[in-house]
């Protein structure tokens, strides 16, 4: 259950939680059309700070652009809208989900003259996305039976609510097989990501991502990219196969809500030792110092509160 907060964010005001609801008939609710971003504030010595507030801002810009959703606030009032969200609800730390959707008015699929609308909430959600002690111990996953939206069917650089579907059908099959997440591949049959984020391979000491094709741009992504490059660490955006990653040393997930997650199985193989590998931990523990603060280099990837 999300842990609720005093107040959201809706359309240029605050409301009290009970109270951020919507129409049945609201579009966004029968057709997916929804743009939507997940951001992290972390504890710092100096108060909360908002992880990469821009890129993600800017991200969700991008994914409505791509859909021709006309968002009815600049990227400065979302951006204040982030901030003060964390603000008035007293937030430490949290995850906070921005939400641009299409509102009550036509119910057809060319929508034309209903309202845009855009909500932001935000509320304490702790490091266990994938699982308790998951970020620690490394998880189990499975390559799905589901591929990732091919991509002239998704336009994968959008954040956009319908393609969790997709998503939802891994995620549940993954599950109920008893793994922790689905590992998605593309439609030519190479690995992609999973169902909410972008993954890394080690191999002979260099990381490997999957390239900006079928995958969401993600921001975890880009901020371990620099941090690997900035500590001498080799990292090639190319694409893989599923028996690389099966015979790699190390493997992990990354995304806002996952952060960084340890791969320790794929489809019941041993990924290295089948526990955390040396450079995951190290990427994990200068990523954790860095949205904490203490990485004065990453030091204007936080926004204080
Ligand atoms: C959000 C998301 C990610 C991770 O992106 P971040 O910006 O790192 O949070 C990766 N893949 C998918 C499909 C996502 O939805």
């Amino acid at each position: 259950m999300i842990e609720k907060t005093e107040k959201i964010w809706m359309d240029g005001e605050f409301v009290n939680w009970e109270d951020a609801t919507v129409h049945v008939m609201t579009h966004t609710l029968h057709y997916g059309l929804g743009v939507f971003e997940g951001i992290r504030a972390y504890k710092t010595a100096s108060g909360p700070a908002v992880f990469r507030l821009r890129e993600h801002v800017d991200r969700l810009f991008d994914s409505a652009h791509i859909f021709q959703v006309h968002i009815p606030f600049t990227r400065e009032q979302i951006v204040n809208a982030v901030v003060d969200c964390v603000k008035v609800n007293k937030l430490e730390e949290c995850y906070i989900r921005p939400f641009v959707y299409i509102g009550y008015g036509m119910i057809g699929l060319y929508p034309k003259n209903n309202p845009i609308r855009v909500a932001v909430a935000a509320y304490p959600w702790g490091a266990s996305y994938l699982g308790k002690d998951a970020i620690q111990s490394g998880i189990r996953v499975k390559v799905s039976s589901f591929i990732r939206n091919h991509v002239n069917s998704n336009m994968s650089r959008g954040k956009v609510s319908g393609y969790y579907i997709n998503s939802q059908l891994a995620k549940k099959e993954a599950i109920t097989l008893g793994f922790a997440e689905a590992l998605m591949l593309d439609a030519d049959g190479y690995v992609a990501e999973g169902s909410g984020e972008n993954i890394f391979i080690v191999r002979n000491g260099k990381l490997k991502t999957t390239p900006l094709t079928s995958i969401l741009e993600g921001i975890t992504r880009d901020s371990i990219m620099k941090i690997a490059a900035d500590n001498g660490l080799e990292v090639n955006e190319t694409r893989f196969t599923r028996d690389e990653l099966y015979i790699s040393d190390e493997a992990f997930f990354s995304g806002t809500a996952a952060e960084i997650t340890p791969i320790i199985e794929v489809d019941n193989r041993k990924i290295g030792k089948g526990k955390p590998g040396e450079i995951t931990t190290k990427l994990q523990s200068i990523f954790f110092d860095t949205v904490a603060g203490k990485v004065d280099k990453y030091r204007d990837w936080l926004t204080y509160i």
